[in-house]
């Protein structure tokens, strides 16, 4: 069956992958892309999540577009890197906004069409960081941290509505997003992980799609680690 799919931050890294992923199988799948052209192929609408108008147009557009909203992934996220003492308020707070405050705006905008519909899919895209901590990472972690605690009481609300609510947290996956990385941090985090490689977007989208699908609907409240092992014991 053919659903109606929304992913923040769909233009590029774990998102453009997850996207793709749902549309091979024949979803109706919308992007959020901040600037610039949506991704080839794929229906994509203008939106900063950080801005709850902007959120707001976005959805509507979507719905106007596919129908109601009736699989969301919040993959949205940055980093402002810095160890805590040296880190700007500034830093802290962009990071907890976007990777938290923004994902709770959107997901607030989507699941009443899903309560509606009696039958909902949210998956949040949270990381390894949020349980085991990362140097230089304390506002990432704290955001990502955030998101486990909201989706778990999220599930808990809207489960009667057959709406279930999982959260992934990614190890290391090769994205933009850690092209900054050194060197040896990588290899820090390779040596600890089982599969001694890091992760392809893919292979974060492969098990958001599963959580999406009817073999997962007796899957909710899920920490699901897609790290190749890292972070095992967390
Ligand atoms: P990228 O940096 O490649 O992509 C980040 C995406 O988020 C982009 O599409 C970006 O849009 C979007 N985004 C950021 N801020 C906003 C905003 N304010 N409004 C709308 N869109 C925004 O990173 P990844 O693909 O690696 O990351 C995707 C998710 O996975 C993030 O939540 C990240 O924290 C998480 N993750 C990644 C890991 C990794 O190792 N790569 C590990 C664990 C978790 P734009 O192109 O406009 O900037």
């Amino acid at each position: 069956m053919s659903r109606t799919v929304l992913i923040t931050g769909g233009n590029r890294g774990i998102g453009l992958a997850t996207a793709r992923a749902f549309a091979a199988q024949g979803d109706k799948v919308a992007v959020t892309h901040r600037t610039g052209e949506p991704p080839e192929g794929l229906f994509g609408v203008r939106c900063d999540v950080t801005d709850p108008e902007s959120v707001r147009r976005a959805v509507e557009q979507v719905r106007i577009q596919h129908g109601p909203i009736e699989v969301l992934v919040s993959n949205a996220g940055i980093t402002r890197d810095q160890l805590l003492v040296a880190m700007e308020d500034t830093d802290f707070r962009a990071v907890v906004e976007t990777n938290l405050l923004s994902a709770v705006g959107v997901v607030k905008e989507v699941v009443p069409d899903m309560i509606k519909a009696r039958w909902g899919r949210v998956v949040l895209v949270s990381s390894v960081g949020a349980l085991a901590g990362a140097p230089g990472q304390t506002n990432y972690a704290a955001s990502k941290a955030g998101l486990i605690g909201f989706g778990r009481s999220l599930a808990l609300e809207v489960g009667r509505r057959n709406i279930t609510v999982n959260v992934v947290t990614p190890g290391l996956i090769e994205t933009d997003m850690v092209k900054d990385v050194t060197d040896a941090r990588r290899d820090h985090l390779l040596s600890q992980t089982s599969l001694f490689r890091a992760g392809r977007p893919e292979e974060v989208a492969g098990v958001i799609r599963f959580l999406a699908s009817d073999d997962a609907s007796y899957v909710t409240s899920g920490v699901i680690p897609v790290t190749g092992g890292l972070g095992v014991g967390h």
